[in-house]
């Protein structure tokens, strides 16, 4: 069964891209868009990674939502991580919480 490598949501598609074979990409309703490379599926099922998908579901949504779509590996794990561990700013997110509203209220 295919499910997310990152929040275990079955709510998923994957698809492989064609011009990255060696990748899969994820659409997940939780975690939005990102592509892992095969050989580091295995890896993300066992620490120090296990622990830290949970940073990581936060890292991709949020670069999901701004267009950006990361691709997971031995060479980019460290770094995505570190966009996790660096400290919410909350005006952006606040912003983005208005910005809903004020759609939400003008369509209804
Ligand atoms: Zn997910």
């Amino acid at each position: 069964m295919s499910v997310c490598q990152l929040c275990g949501s079955e709510q998923i598609a994957i698809t492989v891209p064609q011009t990255k074979p060696f990748v899969k990409h994820y659409k997940c309703s939780t975690c939005g868009e990102y592509e892992i490379v095969g050989t580091f599926i295995d890896a993300l099922k066992n620490e120090p990674y296990k622990s830290r998908r949970y940073l990581l579901s936060g890292v991709f949504r949020e670069s999901s939502s701004r267009g950006v779509i990361l691709t997971l590996d031995t060479a980019t794990i460290d770094e995505i991580l570190d966009m996790a561990s660096v400290p919410d700013n909350p005006l952006p997110e606040f912003r983005a919480q208005c910005v809903h509203y004020t759609n939400y209220t003008a369509s209804h």
